[in-house]
């Protein structure tokens, strides 16, 4: 099966299920005209992230990693007007983008973009003892995926929502050998998920316009 398949039926399943507007579709296009990379979740994962969050009832996400928003937008309009999204981008010139697409997509007042390193952003809201989230989605740097889950522990209450993206690595994350950091976050990550009493969590490889990749999503026991 060629990538080329993948990406015929993504494209079939975006057609067929995803509702894009402009906004969305004017915010991945921005990664392009301001040198982003553009390694936003694909439509139908947005979609996919969008509903978790409405099975899950979240009012109050978190979200590591804004990029250009893309993602923020489908999360922020699955909280709904009275929901509240806290995105954390390390590079100002992303959160600047991110912040004029999340104008454009009509959800910028319920949406904090904090800029900074997530360690150090996420710690610091931690230690003010905020509201717990409802739904906490991990796709920032892959190396500190471990450490982001341990934060998230803090940040969140039973039934709590935790989603980590980039897993499967071309599937390089089932080989021990591997010394890439990301693929040894990611490893770490599926390993504290499945040995956390705290946690009852699984993973799924996905393939499609965005590579042989996967996610995975626990919830707080
Ligand atoms: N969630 C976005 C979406 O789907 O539209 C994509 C996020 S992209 C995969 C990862 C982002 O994490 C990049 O914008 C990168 O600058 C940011 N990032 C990398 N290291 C970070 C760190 N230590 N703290 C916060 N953000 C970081």
């Amino acid at each position: 099966i060629s990538e080329q398949s993948w990406r015929d039926v993504d494209a079939f399943l975006t057609g067929e299920l995803v509702e894009e507007d402009d906004a969305l579709r004017a915010a991945r296009a921005s990664e392009q005209e301001h040198g982003l990379p553009q390694i936003e979740v694909a439509p139908n994962q947005g979609a996919f992230l969008a509903l978790l969050a409405q099975v899950a009832g979240a009012r109050r996400v978190l979200e590591l990693g804004t990029l250009a928003g893309y993602s923020t937008i489908w999360l922020a309009r699955a909280v709904g007007a009275q929901g509240r999204v806290t995105t954390v981008e390390l590079d100002p010139r992303h959160a600047d983008v991110a912040r004029q697409n999340l104008e454009r997509a009509g959800v910028a007042d319920r949406v904090d973009v904090e800029v900074g390193p997530a360690l150090e952003v996420v710690g610091r809201l931690a230690d003010e003892g905020v509201e717990p989230y409802d739904l906490v989605f991990i796709d920032a740097d892959k190396a500190n995926m471990p450490a982001y889950l341990e934060l998230a522990l803090r940040l969140t209450r039973s039934g709590s929502v935790i989603v980590g993206d980039n897993v499967v690595r071309g599937g390089r994350v089932a080989d021990a050998a591997d010394d890439d950091p990301n693929v040894r976050g990611a490893r770490a990550f599926l390993q504290a998920i499945g040995s956390d009493p705290r946690l009852d969590g699984t993973a799924l490889q996905t393939v499609g316009s965005k590579g042989w990749d996967g996610f995975a999503v626990a919830r707080v026991r």
